[in-house]
């Protein structure tokens, strides 16, 4: 499965990085937010939800964004690393 890993970014403190991402991957990409340990929520890369207040002091990334355009290889991430299956998001749309 190192094939389906290779296309995941993970932005953790880095919301330049994180920024520049969901830019590039705004209608196509997925992002896992990490709400605890175990815990995730899937959205799209554009979802008002996770992109946050540009004008305020940016902290998007303080909690762990794991970026990838596959919503398949984000979910086998979680599985992989014990997590629970990741909730969906009414606002974008994603589904877990
Ligand atoms: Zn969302």
């Amino acid at each position: 499965m190192n094939e389906s890993h290779s296309d995941i970014e993970r932005f953790k403190d880095d919301d330049m990085g994180y920024s520049d991402w969901t830019r590039r991957h705004w209608y196509t990409g997925y992002v896992l937010h990490r709400a605890s340990r175990k815990e995730f929520t899937l959205h799209m890369a554009g979802c008002d939800h996770i992109y946050g207040d540009v004008d305020s002091q940016w902290r998007m990334t303080h909690a762990e964004k794991i970026c990838s355009a596959s919503d398949t290889a984000l979910k086998r991430l979680v599985r992989s690393e014990g997590g629970k299956p990741p909730v969906g998001c009414s606002s974008c749309g994603t589904s877990a």
